[in-house]
Parts: C-alpha cells; sequence; structure tokens
C-alpha cells in the first residue's frame, strides 16, 4: 500500500428521495464511512458525498398524491435526513439533490458529448402503454392485469408474483392503468437511446470491467456474463415522455431523461456544489489523474454501475470510477419473525429513539462485513454477545480497571521510563498495525475486529497475569501498579486507534480520557510520555439491555405500555358466548387453510386489505379483509391463514369477496384496539380443512 497521500472521491448510492432511510441505507453508510475514516487517519484526503435521487416517475406520483410538487416532496424527505446520518456519526462531507443545479448542467454535457463527440445517441420509436385519464405513458410497474400464464389477477406489468411467470406488459390480459384503472391504449413515442451495443462500447467495458482483478470476483462475473452472454449488450433507453419529474433532453422538447441517466450524473454534482461552496476547483480536481474515484452500492443497482456508468463517463471523457464496491443486503433474523413481535425490520430511528448506543450497531455491522458480495444478517442474540462480550467485556474494560488507580493513586499520571523498544507486550500489539490496515483497506472489516479482538485477549492476558487489584492492596507495590496500569492505558490507547475507523465517537472520547489530540494511525508508534497527565476516569459505554431489543422489534402500534398493562388487567371481561350449537349447525362451515399469495392496499379504504387467497382449488380468490389496522400488506404475503370458504360471494363497494378471512379482536376496541388474523402451525397445506 502507497503512504504517499492520495486524493480520494468516495460516495455512496443516492438514497430514492421517497422515504427515509432504512437500515440497508444506514449499513451501506456504516461501510463507506468506516473506509473513509480508515483513509484518512492514514493521511489521505478524502471526499465523501451522497445525495438524493430525486427524479422520476414513483416520486411524480406520490407527490401528486400528497398535493404538493415533487420539489417539495423531495425537500420533505432531504428534511429528515440529517437526524439518522448524524445520528450513527456517518459523516458525509456534503448532501445534495439529483435535482440541483449542477446535476441538470452535467447531466446535459455529458449527454451532448455522448451524441456530438462519441455518435452513441440514437432514436427508435417504440410503442408503449398509455393511460389515456392520465394523460401519460406507463412504465411496466403501473401497469397490471392478468397473468398470461396462471390467469392470477392484479400481477404488475413485467412479471408475476403468484407463479413466477415473466413476460411483456403487453401480454397482460384485460390490462389497467395501476394510476386511474383506466384500459390503456398502445401508443408509439420516440425515445432515445444510448448505443451500449456499439462495439466500442463493449470493447472499452471489458478492458474496463474484466481485466487486471478490478472488481470482486462474483462482480466480475456477472460483468462477464453481461458482456459476453449471447445476447450481447442492448442500447439502453434514456428518455421518457412528458409528464415527468427530471432533465428535459436537450434539442428534445417534452422528453425528459431516465431517472437512471442522471442518478449517478448526482454524484458528481454533489461533489462539485461542494466545492462549489468550500472554494475548490472541482474541474482541477477531476482532471487531475491522480484522483481515484469510488462507489459504494449494493447488489441489486451493479448493472448499472458496471456497465452504463463507466462507459457514459467513458466516452464523455471523463474520468471513470477507480472501482465500484459491491455489497449484499442486511436482514433482520434471517427475515423470520420475532417470537414477541411482528417486526422483521430495524427502523434507524427507531433504534436511535429508544437510546440504542449507535456505535454499538456501527460494531456489529462491521464485525459482519467482508470485501465479499455476501448478505449479512442483524441477530439479537449475536448482536448482544458481540457488544457485551466483545466489545465492552474485552475492550472497556482494560480501561476501566487502569485509569481509575492512575487518577486516584498518581495523582494522573502515567510512567513510561520503563518502556524499551524490545518490550515483547507492546511490541506485539504494535506489530499487528500492518494487517488491520490491509484488511480495512480491503474493507475486510470482519477480520479486522477479529484481529484487534485477539490483541484485546493478549492484553486481558496480562491483567489477569498481573491484577492491578492486587497491587493496589500492598503499599509497597506502588511502583508496579503504576507500570502495569500505564501498560494497560498505553494498550487500550493503540487499541483504540485500531478501533477509530468504526467507533469515531467512542475514540473522541478516550482521547479525552488519555488527555491526547485526535490520534491517527502513525500515533501507533507514539507512546504516551513519560510523566504524562490522563484526565479522569469516565463511564465510556454500558452493555445492551436485552430490553432495548425488545423495544426495538416491537411494533410502534403497542409502545404505549400503560396500556397493556391496564388491557391485563382488564382480561376478565371477555365478549358473552354466543348461545350454544350442535356439531351439525358447525359442520355448515367449511374451513380451510389458505394461502395469502398477495396483499395489498385498496384505493379509497382505510379499513380494507385485498388478499389474493390460494385455498387448493386451482384458482384464486379474492376477498377483502377489514384488518387494515394492524397489518402492512408485505407481511402478511407468503403465510398461511384459515378461511371460511363457503360463504356466499359478496359484493362489495370495491369488488367481490369470495370467502373470509378469520381474526381475533377483543370486545372492548378502546383495551385493545389490535385484530389478529389466525395463522395455523406449520405443515398445514392450503386447502386442508379445518374442523
Ligand atoms: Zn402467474
Amino acid at each position: 500500500m502507497s503512504t504517499s497521500p492520495r486524493q480520494l472521491f468516495v460516495t455512496t448510492a443516492l438514497p430514492y428521495a421517497n422515504a427515509g432511510f432504512h437500515i440497508g441505507h444506514i449499513m451501506e453508510y456504516i461501510q463507506a464511512d468506516i473506509w473513509v475514516r480508515f483513509q484518512r487517519m492514514q493521511g489521505h484526503e478524502v471526499h465523501f458525498v451522497c445525495a438524493d435521487d430525486a427524479h422520476g416517475a414513483p416520486i411524480m406520483i406520490a407527490a401528486d398524491k400528497a398535493g404538493v410538487t415533487p420539489q417539495e416532496f423531495v425537500a420533505g424527505i432531504a428534511a429528515g435526513r440529517k437526524r439518522p446520518l448524524d445520528g450513527f456519526h456517518i459523516g458525509f462531507d456534503n448532501w445534495h439533490s439529483t435535482d440541483g443545479a449542477e446535476n441538470h448542467e452535467l447531466s446535459k454535457e455529458i449527454y451532448r458529448r455522448l451524441r456530438d463527440d462519441a455518435k452513441l445517441i440514437t432514436t427508435k420509436t417504440i410503442e408503449q402503454f398509455f393511460d389515456p385519464v392520465k394523460n401519460m405513458f406507463l412504465a411496466d410497474r403501473y401497469i397490471k392485469g392478468e397473468c398470461p400464464k396462471c390467469g392470477a389477477k392484479d400481477q404488475y406489468g413485467d412479471s408475476c408474483e403468484v407463479c413466477g411467470a415473466v413476460y411483456a406488459p403487453t401480454e397482460l390480459k384485460n390490462p389497467y392503468s395501476a394510476l386511474s384503472g383506466a384500459t390503456p391504449v398502445m401508443k408509439s413515442s420516440e425515445h432515445y437511446f444510448f448505443k451500449l451495443s456499439d462495439p466500442k462500447c463493449r470493447e472499452f467495458l471489458r478492458q474496463w470491467a474484466l481485466a487486471g482483478n478490478r472488481l470482486q470476483p462474483e462482480v466480475a462475473n456477472k460483468a462477464k456474463e453481461w458482456l459476453e452472454g449471447d445476447n450481447g449488450l442492448g442500447d439502453w433507453d434514456i428518455s421518457r415522455d412528458a409528464p415527468y419529474f427530471g432533465i428535459e433532453i436537450p434539442d428534445a422538447p417534452g422528453k425528459y431523461f431516465y431517472v437512471w441517466l442522471d442518478a449517478p450524473i448526482g454524484y458528481l454534482a454533489s461533489l462539485k456544489n461542494y466545492f462549489n461552496k468550500t472554494g475548490r476547483d472541482y474541474d482541477a480536481f477531476m482532471a487531475d489523474p491522480t484522483t481515484e474515484q469510488y462507489h459504494f452500492i449494493g447488489k441489486d443497482i451493479t448493472y448499472f454501475h458496471t456497465l452504463f456508468w463507466p462507459a457514459m463517463l467513458h466516452f464523455a471523457g471523463m474520468k471513470v470510477p477507480n472501482n465500484v464496491y459491491v455489497h449484499g443486503f442486511i436482514t433482520v433474523n434471517n427475515g423470520e419473525k420475532m417470537s414477541k413481535s411482528r417486526g422483521t425490520g430495524i427502523s434507524p430511528l427507531r433504534y436511535l429513539d429508544i437510546g440504542m448506543n449507535p456505535e454499538w450497531l456501527r460494531y456489529y455491522i462491521a464485525a459482519k462485513l467482508s470485501a465479499k458480495v455476501e448478505d449479512i444478517d442483524f441477530n439479537p442474540d449475536d448482536f448482544m454477545a458481540r457488544v457485551n462480550s466483545d466489545l465492552v467485556g474485552k475492550y472497556i474494560n482494560i480501561a476501566s480497571r487502569s485509569a481509575g488507580f492512575i487518577a486516584k493513586r498518581f495523582d494522573g499520571k502515567v510512567t513510561s521510563d520503563w518502556a524499551t523498544d524490545a518490550d515483547p507486550f507492546l511490541a506485539s500489539l504494535r506489530g499487528a498495525a500492518a494487517e488491520i490496515r490491509t484488511l480495512y483497506d480491503q474493507r475486510e472489516y470482519g477480520k479486522a475486529l477479529r484481529a484487534i479482538m485477539e490483541q484485546a485477549d493478549h492484553v486481558n492476558a496480562y491483567v489477569d497475569a498481573n491484577k492491578p487489584w492486587e497491587l493496589a492492596k500492598d503499599p509497597t507495590k506502588d511502583a508496579a501498579l503504576q507500570e502495569v496500569c500505564s501498560r494497560l492505558l498505553e494498550a487500550f490507547r493503540i487499541l483504540t486507534i485500531y478501533l477509530k475507523p468504526v467507533m469515531p465517537a467512542l475514540a473522541a472520547q478516550v482521547e479525552a480520557l488519555l488527555n491526547l489530540p485526535p490520534m491517527q494511525w502513525a500515533d501507533i508508534g507514539v507512546p504516551l510520555p513519560h510523566h504524562h497527565r490522563i484526565n479522569a476516569y469516565q463511564h465510556l459505554m454500558t452493555r445492551v439491555d436485552p430490553k432495548m431489543l425488545d423495544a426495538l422489534f416491537e411494533p410502534p402500534a403497542e409502545a404505549a405500555p400503560a396500556a397493556a398493562i391496564e388491557a391485563a388487567a382488564d382480561s376478565a371481561t371477555i365478549e358473552e358466548l354466543a348461545p350454544e350449537i350442535k356439531i351439525e349447525d358447525f359442520a355448515k362451515i367449511d374451513l380451510r387453510i389458505a394461502k395469502i399469495v398477495n396483499c395489498e392496499h385498496v384505493d379509497g379504504s382505510d379499513k380494507l386489505l385485498r388478499l389474493t387467497l390460494d385455498v387448493g382449488e386451482g384458482r384464486l380468490r379474492n376477498v377483502f379483509s377489514g384488518i387494515k389496522s394492524s397489518y402492512q400488506p408485505e407481511e402478511l404475503v407468503g403465510k398461511l391463514t384459515v378461511m371460511v370458504a363457503n360463504l356466499a360471494p359478496r359484493k362489495m363497494k370495491f369488488g367481490i369477496s369470495e370467502g373470509m378471512v378469520l381474526a381475533a379482536s377483543a370486545a372492548d376496541e378502546k383495551a385493545d384496539p389490535g385484530i389478529y388474523v389466525l395463522n395455523p402451525w406449520p405443515g398445514a397445506k392450503p386447502g386442508m380443512r379445518v374442523r
């Protein structure tokens, strides 16, 4: 690894500005932030930026529904970004928007260069579904209809969620617009294409993506598939027709750049905006051949970042990325429901709201991350073990066992006149620096933390061998006590430098405790001076309380413990039993196990969800159920439940309901407003009769 200062430009993927951050965003930002902090500790200059991905039909439609302009809608989302970013110590230098002026200018400039210099823009007339009510062309996701293969209703225009078939939207039976419900008509329109099929694109991308071990092996394999596959690279449709929230294409009135064209250009726009604000020269920085450019992204957007993006930049005569670092997804408890809750996600804001330490999560995520494109899992027991046993038990305890004695017994003064270069204890601790540095640089954070915790184990063995608490009992052993504790604080200082990229706020607390300026990597070799005075020890980090994890996964609706206790006290008052019936009466009701193959909100209803149920009949049933107050549709999809299968179909305002799903509720809605859908034990199959 080079030791001369490098200049780096680092980004994370731009989050789509239609919602707040989910845990996946925070994981990516933590991954990149650790790398950035590590590089800065080496003395490198790093510019780390991000932005809201503001354009496209989904935001235009969401803004329309909310009764605001798309700009207002995006501004509202952007206003919520600061709290979670600051909360998790994610230190972007700048946060911008792809609707900013810099992005409009840069996108048009890149497009003109691709069109005029590289001759890589072409037009084709294509036929597409058009919504005659909304007066707009419909992207595949806004067309629904019956699956051409299995006949399932309400399937999207590109694939069937029931049978998995993939098709063109024109193949749907009885298609309708998801926006207006109208039957779409075919209409032709001229679209603009980036000629990725041009041999020079393929030649460049082969060289960029496949040569020289640039990309992670899994990513290179994917790129090879795309580049060498039978179909080759197709031209890329980069235009959308008005109405569209985006950037108008130069010399093409009514045509806008597809959001995926201008989104990555937002990386450059955010950097340019930052440089303009801080009086730096953006053009000079990007023209400098020594500037390195890196993008951290999720695996789902690899295609855009390893094909379109480098090709766009290269043929527009701009710097191409040095690398694209791809990570997997984060699951929570492997996607299984927690026993105590319905939640399978972690809300970053809820994590902060209930007072959990953000650096626990940074540490835990870092401990799970590697340079591979693999999914990681948040497991609450594992989380608690790693934080409590490793972080607090092995690392924090070194300070708590030594700093107090130094402060109380030795006027805060450490000694180091005992130290020699050959001191085997500290030499081995410092000797781990090269390995740990390489692991951080390669984004092998899990391995780096294991190496650091191994060092912490050695330090703890030293604690156990020298027992400062025993030395403290014998006044004749003061010098030994001061030496042992000083040695431990020096070890703690080195471990803190190793952990600083992951836990910057904790490192700042340690710097305050040790009375030191912010530590860099090179400070590993600069011990605490003889008779250096430290400050009084203050508690550095608490352990995870299991109650916090319970609260983290609790659904927000159950966040009022007082009401829950009252409800329990009241549990004697149940609804009065219905009059007695005979077994023959019960036999008239045909109850069946049903699989919920799809579930959606019902436009215009605040009570109902629309369920698509499979009762093993070779057809699917549509059932409306008044359970919206207790469930998100996505929670129910794929689950089994019990339905009344022989109830006469009922015509409702929103369509015909072909049965009824069983659910429990309290007599007193105020005591417990919850609705609890029945869920059979594992092993039950759709169509089985319940008797
Ligand atoms: Zn299907």
